[in-house]
């Protein structure tokens, strides 16, 4: 088994990201496999760990003063065992290949629990939309498009948003497919409500994530009402958690971005998320103006030499790390369980780091991975494609109760592979029964 991880060091060494994202689904699926040797003679795992495709590609655009930039688009196609390539596509400097990869890889995983029949993928580019113009947001996403529509469509590749690719950015890369393909069909998600977009996908990763953890909850006998949260980040995934947790009746404290983290004793309540909302998606400001416009929390500014996260150094009960990658470490997870947290859910993608995972786990508290907890963004993306695929509209209320269900079922899923001794270890839940549904279609369809 260690042969693998051994490959992908030396053939790949710079790969960090990705070999992290490996090594949780290889140490989890290995008591399976010994246990089938018909799936280790196929190699289905050598073979699950190699993208189906990359392809790079050279995006040049026009800034607003006439000079020609050239960023690096990617493309991962990881695996289309279960259905066409379905991931996100993230706009931010420190892409590159190992993130790509390691966000296509936990896509496969994720997708398999949700039930739909997704594949999973992932692209983007080390363009940064902070602080562009929209007229120079436009340029570049038509430039990405410019190659990117030879390889999307509905029947193979269906990309939606992912850090730095909201609604904004999803309008220019569908026009521009549009324009290029001369065709209109579901070939990207989050579109616009008007144009083929479903009600409740901007709401879905967070809410999604707050259905788990509530459940998780349940499984012991307790709630959200009351629980103090820490929530990380202030993106689509960060406020659509904060929202439902506040609705359940739970007390955000905490939000963040990349400059640093505003703590608000009081709690951030559904008027003070409103101003956040307007700060963030319209305005597209930083966090650091919550303080001044509510004087009574506090604003400490992120320190990248700290080693540490200040964020996670506040008492609360529950933390929802909905930022990015490796944002909670070995450091942070001990100061988390000193501080008796019951209860942490990765809002984001691989938000904590191996060693922070190990220790969440030896203390026995509830912990969700990111590819069980915010698989509701990409469900109700399917939901979406289901939608475009018939020409129908569901309302809010039954996409809701749709992502609902489909979280109860990743839970229960979760549970039947991960209990032992009656403790849930959810990565293992997932990583096993994501793995038995793709492996088991992969052996059908032979060596390909
Ligand atoms: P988003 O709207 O672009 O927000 C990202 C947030 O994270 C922003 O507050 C951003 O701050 C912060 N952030 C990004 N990179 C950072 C860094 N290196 N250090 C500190 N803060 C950083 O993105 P999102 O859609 O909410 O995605 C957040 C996470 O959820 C990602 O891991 C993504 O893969 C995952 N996810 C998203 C969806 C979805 O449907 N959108 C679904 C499932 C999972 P700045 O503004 O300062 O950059």
């Amino acid at each position: 088994m260690s042969d693998i991880l051994e490959t992908i060091a030396s053939r790949d060494p710079w790969e960090r990201e990705f070999y992290q994202a490996v090594k949780e689904v290889v140490e989890s699926v290995q008591p399976v496999l010994d246990r089938l040797p018909f799936a280790r003679e196929s190699s289905v795992l050598d073979r699950i760990i190699e993208p189906e495709r990359v392809v790079t590609f050279r995006v040049p655009w026009m800034d607003d003063r006439g000079k020609v930039r050239t960023h690096r688009g990617y493309l991962v196609e990881m695996n289309s065992a279960i259905g066409p390539f379905k991931g996100g596509l993230r706009f931010h400097p420190s892409v590159n290949q190992s993130i790509l990869k390691f966000l296509a890889f936990e896509q496969v995983f994720k997708n398999a629990l949700t039930t739909l029949p997704l594949g999973g993928g992932a692209g983007g580019s080390d363009f940064e939309p902070k602080g562009k113009s929209d007229d120079e947001v436009m340029r570049f996403c038509q430039s990405f498009m410019r190659e990117l529509f030879r390889h999307v469509g509905p029947h193979t590749d269906i990309p939606g948003g992912d850090i730095g690719v909201g609604a904004r950015e999803v309008g220019y890369l569908f026009g521009a497919y549009k324009k290029f393909t001369n065709e209109f069909s579901g070939a990207l998600t989050g579109k616009g409500l008007r144009w083929g977009g479903s009600l409740f996908r901007p709401e879905a990763a967070g809410y999604g994530c707050v259905y788990f953890a509530a459940e998780m909850l349940a499984s012991r006998n307790m709630s959200l009402e009351d629980q103090v949260c820490l929530v990380s980040g202030s993106g689509n995934v960060a406020q659509h958690t904060a929202e439902k947790l506040i609705q359940l009746g739970a007390k955000v404290v905490t939000l963040s971005d990349s400059s640093g983290h505003i703590y608000d004793a009081d709690g951030i309540g559904a008027e003070k998320l409103r101003y956040v909302k307007m700060l963030k998606n319209i305005r597209r400001g930083r966090i650091r103006d919550y303080a001044d416009k509510y004087p009574a929390s506090v604003f400490t500014p992120a320190d990248a030499q700290e080693g540490r996260n200040p964020l996670w150094s506040h008492r609360a009960d529950c933390a929802f790390p909905c930022a990015t990658q490796n944002e909670i470490g070995e450091t942070d997870a001990y100061t988390l369980i000193n501080n008796n947290i019951k209860l942490v859910c990765e809002g984001a993608n691989m938000p904590c780091s191996s060693e922070a995972i190990d220790i969440f786990l030896g203390k026995k508290i509830l912990f969700a991975p990111g590819k069980a907890a915010n698989a509701g963004g990409v469900s109700v993306s399917g939901l979406e494609m289901t939608q475009n695929a018939g020409v129908v509209r569901w309302p809010r209320e039954e996409v809701d109760m749709r992502l609902q269900q489909i979280m109860k079922s990743i839970h229960a899923n979760c549970v039947s592979y991960g209990e032992a001794d009656g403790f849930v270890n959810y990565v293992r839940g997932a990583n096993i029964a994501g793995f038995v549904k793709v492996a088991d279609a992969m052996l059908a369809q032979g060596c390909v």
